[in-house]
C-alpha cells in the first residue's frame, strides 16, 4: 500500500447507463499536491465525491489512509469523513449562522470541542485566510472571495487529513481568483495534508501541483509532473483541450 493516503482499486461508477467513472486505478500520496484539470462533464467532480463516498460506486474499493473506506459501516465512515475537508465551486456556507458558527459548527457537534475552544481555533483559522474582523457577518455580507476563504477556514478547523477542492474559483470574479488561490498556496505549504484541486487555473496548477493529471471520459488520460503534462502532453485528447484553453485565454 506505501504511504498513499487515498487509494482506488478498480473504481467504476455509472449514473444509470451513464458511466462517469471507468476501472479507474489511482494512489494519491501522503502529502502531495494534485491538480485534476480536464473537460467539463468528464467526471472530475464525481471522482471527488466518490473520494470520501458522498457518490458510491458501484465496482471497486477505495482506501483512505490505508483503510478500506467502501467497506466500513455509516458510523465509522462518519469518522473518517472528518479527516476529509471539502470545498465546492458555490461556497455552501450556512447562510444562516455567522461566519465563526460556520466555522464552529463541525468542531463542536461532530468532534465534542468545547465552545470556547472551538471558538480560539476559528478564530485562527480566521486570521490565517486574513477575516478576522468578519466573525460577525453572515456570508451574504461577504464577496464571493471572502466566503470562499471562510469555506476554506471553515475545512480547516477540522483539522482534516484530505482537502479537496471542486473547482474553488470558478464562480468569482477575476478579482477575487487570486485572494482565493493565494490562501490555497498557503494552505499547500502545510506539508502534512493532502490536497487534490480540480482547477482551470493553468498558472496556478502549474506552480502549485506536484503532479497533474488530465480526467476525461472516466479515465486519467495524463499523469505528470506539471511541465510534464503541460510542455509534453501525450494524448490528442488532451493536446486539443490545452489547445482550446489556449485560444479562449
Ligand atoms: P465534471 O466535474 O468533469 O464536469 P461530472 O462528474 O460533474 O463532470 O459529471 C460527469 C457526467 O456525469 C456528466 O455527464 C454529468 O451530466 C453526469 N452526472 C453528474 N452527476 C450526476 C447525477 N447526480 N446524476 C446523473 N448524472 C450525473
Ligand atoms: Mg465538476
Amino acid at each position: 500500500m506505501g504511504d498513499a493516503m487515498i487509494q482506488m482499486q478498480d473504481v467504476s461508477m455509472s449514473y444509470g447507463t451513464l458511466n462517469v467513472i471507468n476501472h479507474l486505478d489511482l494512489a494519491i500520496g501522503a502529502g502531495s499536491k494534485t491538480v485534476i484539470i480536464g473537460p467539463s462533464g468528464g467526471g472530475k467532480s464525481t471522482l471527488l465525491r466518490c473520494m470520501n463516498l458522498f457518490e458510491r460506486p458501484q465496482e471497486g474499493e477505495i482506501f483512505i489512509d490505508g483503510t478500506e473506506i467502501t467497506q466500513i459501516g455509516k458510523h465509522e465512515l462518519c469518522r473518517m469523513r472528518q479527516s476529509m475537508g471539502m470545498v465546492f465551486q458555490s461556497f455552501n456556507l450556512y447562510a444562516h449562522l455567522t461566519v465563526l458558527d460556520n466555522l464552529t459548527l463541525a468542531p463542536r457537534l461532530l468532534k465534542k470541542i468545547p465552545k470556547k475552544e472551538a471558538e480560539d481555533m476559528a478564530m485562527e483559522r480566521l486570521g490565517d485566510v486574513g477575516l478576522s474582523e468578519k466573525r460577525s457577518s453572515f456570508p451574504s455580507q461577504l464577496s464571493g472571495g471572502q466566503q470562499q476563504r471562510v469555506a476554506i477556514a471553515r475545512a480547516l478547523c477540522m483539522q482534516p487529513k484530505i482537502l479537496l477542492f471542486d473547482e474553488p474559483t470558478s464562480a468569482l470574479d477575476p478579482e477575487m481568483i487570486s485572494e482565493v488561490l493565494a490562501i490555497m498556496r498557503k494552505v499547500g505549504e502545510e506539508k502534512s495534508i493532502t490536497m487534490v484541486v480540480v482547477t482551470h487555473e493553468m498558472g496556478f496548477a502549474r506552480s502549485f501541483a506536484d503532479r497533474v493529471l488530465f480526467f476525461d471520459g472516466g479515465r486519467v488520460m495524463e499523469d505528470g509532473k506539471p511541465e510534464e503534462v503541460f510542455l509534453h502532453p501525450r494524448g490528442e485528447r488532451t493536446k486539443q483541450f490545452f489547445s482550446r484553453i489556449l485560444k479562449s485565454a
